[in-house]
């Protein structure tokens, strides 16, 4: 397992064609505005080795053997799924934001069952070549960017009946060697700070789209990959100093980029699907499961800190013992619990495929996610309300220097005696910071927009044996009223 400094030097080593603000960026690791995702990405790698996190964020490979990182592990039983979970949301309070690797995470679990699958029903033989690359990817501890989401163009119709044909990610030709493949994948989380990209198609197929059933892995740097750095609300705060920031070390959210597949060769060995169209759909659903079992711990996590700065501050200004301010901590921490029981409850409510990786409940995982976009803009929208309005209008950190205003800063924003207004200014700018558009754009839309998570739970719930439930009960009703006392 890599060390969190040894996996920031070892971005160091590839050559990614990055683009940023017009300019291409040469250096990675130490742009500023890529900077604070990195270290961010990098807390999963030092939970994996630190004595107090390990037991969560290491596993052991049901391959090898080996002790290996948990964001590359396939979840074998029950407690691996429940650690994934408790393990997303220690680093979630560590971080206060995304750490990016866990849309590779459940790429890497979905492909393992996807192709056992495929091979048993289709004879291929994708699994082995699924294994070999997994266990590269364990030994190495590399950082998989998990690539679904495709541009989807009309989203009324299927990818093949798109105006342009490379609105989703599709094979344009097919040698001996392997294939070439087109397209681009949007949002991508971690892309630019990834060791390799994991390709999978982004929805249910069609046989008329069978050129857009394919799943692949490339290293991150191969040859046709561009990468587009996406801007975010205050980035260029990154670049102008600290406090104003928020959270300068780790950032917002997870540095997303556009991916263009322009014309990118892919070795067979590195294929996990290509054409089986009536596995496309299979693997996207499998892979929401286990994305949106994340959302409820992760985002509890990041919600875990955002509560404790309401707290700093609500006691800076003297409110902390007001019954409403209270009330609204609680109210806080009771949607940050239920957000994580339903985390909790998919991993303990499982069951396990043929080739023995263990599933979470798909009803319990898309209702915590569902509970995620709903709970999350509610949780930011408390925090906002006991922390007052100097959150929208602080000064920039560079008034902290300036000679003419400097003391005025100082004295006005001092809130007590005991209070230093450098502290509260860095709180309230956390605040501002998780309570601003992008997280909450997050948890709205990442691993899926709420109506996927709805259409997932129409589709599993029983609504016959509900129905039958109901029907139960009015019938004993019935025979209840039918009895009359004996004696009247
Ligand atoms: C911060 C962030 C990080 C992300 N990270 C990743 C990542 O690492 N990897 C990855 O692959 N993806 C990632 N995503 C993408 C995410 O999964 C998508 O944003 C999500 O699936 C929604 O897709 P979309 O953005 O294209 O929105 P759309 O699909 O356009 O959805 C917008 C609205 O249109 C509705 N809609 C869409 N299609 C239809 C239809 N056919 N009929 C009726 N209504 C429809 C939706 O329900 C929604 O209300 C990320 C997104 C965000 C915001």
């Amino acid at each position: 397992m890599m060390t969190g400094e040894e996996y920031i030097e070892s971005l160091r080593l590839q050559q990614k064609e990055v683009y940023f603000m017009g300019q291409r960026v040469e250096n990675v690791v130490d742009h500023p505005a890529m900077r604070p995702h990195i270290n961010s990405a990098a807390v999963t790698y030092r939970l994996a080795t630190d004595p107090e996190y390990n037991d969560l964020a290491s596993a052991t490979s049901h391959l090898t053997g080996r002790k290996i990182n948990r964001w590359t592990h396939v979840p074998q039983n029950q407690e691996d799924l429940v650690k994934k979970a408790m393990m997303l949301r220690a680093a979630g309070q560590i971080t206060g934001t995304c750490f990016q690797r866990c849309v590779g995470m459940d790429g890497l679990i979905t492909l393992y069952s996807v192709t056992w699958e495929m091979d048993q029903k289709l004879g291929t033989d994708y699994h082995e070549r699924f294994k070999t690359f997994l266990i590269e990817t364990q030994d190495h501890d590399y950082m998989t960017d998990g690539a679904m989401t495709d541009p989807k163009g009309d989203r009324s119709k299927r990818p093949s009946d798109q105006h342009d044909p490379d609105l989703y990610v599709r094979v344009v030709e097919k040698r001996e060697e392997g294939i070439i493949v087109r397209g681009a994948k949007m949002h991508q989380t971690g892309a630019i700070n990834s060791h390799q990209i994991l390709v999978m198609p982004g929805t249910a197929m069609t046989p008329a789209d069978a050129d857009y059933a394919v799943s692949f892995a490339v290293p991150a740097d191969a040859p046709g990959l561009i990468y587009v750095f996406g801007r975010q609300v205050n980035d260029s705060r990154k670049w102008e100093g600290t406090i104003d920031q928020g959270n300068p070390t780790y950032g917002v959210v997870g540095g997303e980029a556009m991916i263009i597949f322009d014309d990118v060769f892919v070795p067979w060995e590195r294929v996990f699907m290509c054409g089986e169209t009536e596995f496309a759909g299979t693997l996207v659903e499998r892979f929401a499961s286990y994305h949106r079992q994340n959302y409820g711990a992760c985002k509890s996590g990041n919600l875990d800190v955002l509560i404790g700065a309401a707290v700093a501050v609500a006691d800076m200004h003297g409110v902390a013992k007001a019954g409403h301010v209270k009330d609204k901590l609680a109210e806080m921490a009771h949607l940050v619990e239920t957000m994580y029981s339903g985390a909790l409850a998919c991993s303990y409510h499982c069951s396990s495929f043929g080739c023995g990786t263990a599933f979470v409940d798909p009803v319990l995982a898309n209702a915590s996610k569902y509970n995620t976009a709903r709970y999350y803009p509610e949780v930011t929208r408390l925090a906002q309300d006991i922390a007052g309005g100097f959150i929208a209008t602080l000064p920039s950190e560079q008034e902290l220097e300036n000679p003419r205003v400097a003391s005025f800063i100082h004295k006005y924003y001092k809130t007590g005696e005991n209070v230093d207004p450098i502290d509260r200014i860095k709180m309230g700018r956390l605040i501002e910071n998780m309570t601003g558009s992008t997280p909450i754009v997050e948890c709205m839309h990442g691993a899926g927009s709420p109506q996927a998570q709805r259409v997932v739970i129409q589709r599993l719930i029983r609504w016959q044996d509900k129905r039958k439930l109901a029907e139960e009960i009015v019938r004993e009703e019935q025979e209840e009223s039918a009895w009359k006392p004996s004696n009247c």
